[in-house]
């Protein structure tokens, strides 16, 4: 697909999903190797927030764009790149360690604002993923309490891949049971709010499973080349 044709199959596809999605459900349009061209479609067609998993090109995309929509960091998060992240994002979804949300918060401290962030869940325990264990969560969330100028509104997991949305489900039950029980904790300072899981494939059972956050690509811009 190019040119038009893109444009116009990418406003039908939001278009699309939008209807099918409960109230209070956030689509996030996961904008990485698209192009501005693209992403600018998919927010004319309602996207009101973009997600971008690489901090560089998500600064040349959101000064391309304009200070159109909401802008997530859906990918890892390298310390070193914290302070570029704060100036951009509106709220960071993979918060995996202590060190990485107290450098968000000197920074944020510095420009002063509060980010809101979610912790990510390596729900499916592998190796290779980035986030902390479901039981770590807890933890890592009571130290986050004593930053001012990050604020945790939630969670956020991938789980491992799969074509079967069905396999996807019991990581997202787990990830909405570690949510649950830290909302019930009721501790000061945290605000979970956010449920961020689920993506072309597996939305719909994420949403049975709790998300009020999707992260869609492939559906909304077609097959990653
Ligand atoms: C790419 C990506 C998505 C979207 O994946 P699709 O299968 O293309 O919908 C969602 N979340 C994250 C973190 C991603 O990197």
């Amino acid at each position: 697909m190019s040119g038009i044709t893109n444009v116009n199959a990418i406003r039908r596809n939001v278009e699309e999903i939008l209807r099918q999605l409960p109230q209070g459900v956030t689509l996030v349009a996961a904008a990485k190797t698209r192009t501005n061209e693209e992403v600018r479609a998919a927010i004319e067609a309602g996207i009101q927030v973009v997600g971008h998993n690489y901090v560089q090109e998500a600064e040349l995309m959101k000064a391309a764009l304009g200070g159109v929509a909401r802008w997530h960091l859906i990918g890892h998060l390298q310390k070193n790149k914290a302070k570029k992240a704060a100036e951009i994002f509106d709220m960071i979804e993979t918060v995996d360690s202590f060190l990485l949300a107290a450098k968000l918060d000197r920074e944020c401290a510095d420009m002063g604002k509060v980010m809101p962030i979610l912790i990510e869940i390596n729900s499916g325990r592998e190796a290779a993923k980035s986030g902390v264990l479901p039981e770590e969560a807890e933890n890592l969330a009571v130290l986050i309490t004593s930053l001012s100028h990050v604020r945790l509104m939630g969670f956020m997991t991938l789980g491992p891949f799969s074509d079967n949305p069905e396999d996807s489900r019991p990581y997202f039950k787990t990830t909405k049971e570690v949510f649950d029980a830290l909302s019930r904790a009721g501790h000061a300072n945290i605000d979970m709010r956010f449920l961020s899981m689920g993506m072309s494939s597996s939305w719909r059972v994420a949403i049975e499973e709790g998300a009020n956050i999707i992260r869609i690509g492939t559906s909304i811009f077609g097959a990653r080349s």
